[in-house]
């Protein structure tokens, strides 16, 4: 079981991944407008049967199908991004928007939750791979599995 909370990943309209499928070209179909939806309301990084079960309280017609050929398309168009944040919930993907400022996702191995810190160090990070590199990063997808700072806690006081 994965305990987790996002950070928002828009603050302004043209952030909102339904513009952002417009900007793209690609056709704003129901499902997609469906599926933005809720990638964009989900406060936690979603697996697709819970992509599905959010999605059948706005169109209880949708099938799982019609949801992963949706994050696939999303996906593929580099709106969304897939994770698997160590596999600490089983073996399955999870799905969120590609955030516009790089971000990290830290993974307790022991009580599963997930971290996502931001800022500067992530942003410099993209930098100083550019200053160094000349490669010009545009995402950045990263996570870490370790032992969060309670989890470590416990262990030193036992
Ligand atoms: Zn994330
Ligand atoms: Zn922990």
């Amino acid at each position: 079981m994965i305990r987790d909370k996002r950070v928002p990943t828009h603050n302004t309209d043209a952030d909102r991944l339904e513009s952002r499928i417009r900007d793209t070209g690609m056709r704003m179909t129901a499902a997609r407008r469906i599926v933005a939806d809720v990638l964009e309301r989900a406060e936690d990084h979603l697996h697709v049967e819970e992509v599905l079960r959010r999605a059948r309280k706005i169109d209880p017609k949708i099938h799982l199908a019609t949801v992963y050929r949706t994050l696939n398309a999303l996906k593929e168009a580099g709106l969304v991004d897939e994770l698997d944040l160590m596999h600490v919930g089983g073996g399955g993907h999870y799905y969120e928007i590609r955030p516009s400022k790089f971000h990290i996702h830290l993974v307790c191995l022991t009580c599963g939750t997930v971290e996502e810190p931001e800022g500067e160090f992530w942003e410099q990070l993209g930098q100083r791979v550019e200053k160094e590199t000349g490669f010009k990063p545009e995402a950045l997808r990263m996570e870490m599995g370790g032992t969060c700072r309670a989890c470590f806690g416990k262990r030193k006081n036992r």
